[in-house]
Order: structure tokens, then C-alpha cells, then sequence
């Protein structure tokens, strides 16, 4: 029976632990990931291909040009995408897609794919925020300043969001997070094909035991 791929976006503020979720995600259950276009320099031991597809400004925005962008958006400086190609193919081959991005992105997803379920993750206070990105060690402390501005811009999107996952602890929050994509296969939309059947049955043996 055909099925279509849930489709869950992933939002938090920055040094939230959404990488880590998302990774431990990966690992214990069959769950595709985006490889997402930027435009910022990669980090210390971050490959092409496999973190993002580094790209420069004038080929991001060919790309944009040629719609080949499902979302994209300006952050702390550069250009993040999500390619469409890749996902669209996923979903349609039934796969559930994880998109790992920022609130504006995931508002233009929200918009494209009204079935989308949007997850927001939260650090369980600021003070550990801060303290999370500084022993990351990936920014320097300009860098987490602009970080930390746009992690106060964020909190207005939260309310856009289906559901608020805290990060606590990270077993914990893997689970919730899988939890919530599985409860979505339970929504209508995703059993059409099995409600169909059974109104189709329930016709026939009306039919054939002259109910
Ligand atoms: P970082 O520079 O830390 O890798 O990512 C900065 C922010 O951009 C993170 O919140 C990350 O989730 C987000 N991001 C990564 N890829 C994309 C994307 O394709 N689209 C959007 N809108 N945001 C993205």
C-alpha cells in the first residue's frame, strides 16, 4: 500500500542540543535527514555533503532563481536552504524527512505543507544555553552574541509550533520527539488508503449478507 512520509521540522534556539536529537534519531530509527545549502564557512571537521552542501552566495542564489529551494532564510549573517528535490522524492517514496532549521524556514514549510508536524526544542534554562555554546567551542563569543539575539527573535515563533520539546535529558527528549512523529501515522490523512479499504468492505458485505 502506498504511503505518504511524515515530514517534521526541527527548530530551537542555537546550542538547544537539536543536533544532538536529531543524530541519536538517526541512529535508532529509520529517519531521513536533509543535507541543507549554506552559505557559512564550514566548522572544524564538518564535511561536505555529509553536514551541509557549502556553497557560495552566488550559487545559493541560483538556486533560489530556479526554485530549487523548498525554504530558505538569512541567519546570523548567511544563507541556509532546503533543496527540494531530495525531499520531495523522499516523501513521495513514503520515507519520514527531518528538517533541521530555523524558525523562518520552518514558518515557509509550515505554509507549503500544511501536514508538516513542528517540533521546537528548548534548553532547560538560558543560563545553560550560554553555557552549552561556550564548551561547543565553535563560536567565538561575538559570534554567540549575535546567536543569542536571534535565539530572543525565535521565542516569538514558538506559539507557530505544534509542540515544545525540552532537552533536559537527551534519552528523554529522543524519545518524546519519535513518540510525536509516530502519533502522526494516526492522523487521517496518513491512513486514507486503510479507511478507504475498510469502507469498501463494509459496502461489500452490506451487499453480500443483505444487511
Ligand atoms: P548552524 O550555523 O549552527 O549550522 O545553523 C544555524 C541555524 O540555521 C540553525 O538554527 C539551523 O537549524 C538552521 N538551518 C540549517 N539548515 C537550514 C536550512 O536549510 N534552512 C533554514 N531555514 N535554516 C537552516
Amino acid at each position: 500500500m502506498k504511503k505518504t512520509g511524515v515530514l517534521t521540522v526541527m527548530s530551537g534556539f542555537s546550542g538547544a542540543g537539536k543536533g544532538t536529537i536529531v543524530k541519536a534519531l538517526l541512529e535508532q530509527y529509520e529517519y531521513f535527514l536533509s543535507i541543507s545549502y549554506t552559505t557559512r564557512a564550514p566548522r572544524e571537521g564538518e564535511v561536505d555533503g555529509r553536514d551541509y552542501f557549502f556553497v557560495s552566495r552566488e550559487e545559493f542564489e541560483k538556486m533560489i532563481r530556479n526554485n530549487e529551494m523548498i525554504e530558505w532564510a538569512e541567519y546570523a549573517g548567511n544563507y541556509y536552504g532546503t533543496p527540494k528535490k531530495a525531499v520531495e522524492d523522499w516523501l513521495a517514496e513514503g520515507k519520514d524527512v527531518i528538517l533541521e532549521i530555523e524558525v523562518q524556514g520552518g514558518m515557509q514549510v509550515k505554509a507549503l505543507f500544511p501536514n508538516a508536524v513542528l517540533l521546537f526544542v528548548v534548553p532547560p534554562s538560558a543560563d545553560e544555553l550560554l553555557h552549552r555554546l561556550r564548551t561547543r567551542g565553535t563560536e567565538n563569543e561575538t559570534q554567540i552574541g549575535l546567536r543569542f539575539e536571534q535565539t530572543v527573535r525565535e521565542t516569538r515563533y514558538i506559539n507557530d509550533y505544534d509542540f515544545v520539546v525540552l532537552n533536559d535529558k537527551l534519552d528523554k527528549a529522543v524519545a518524546t520527539v519519535h513518540g510525536i512523529i509516530e502519533s502522526q501515522r494516526t492522523r487521517p490523512i496518513y491512513q486514507k488508503d486503510m479507511i478507504r479499504e475498510l469502507s469498501l468492505d463494509l459496502s461489500r458485505l452490506i451487499q453480500e449478507s443483505n444487511l
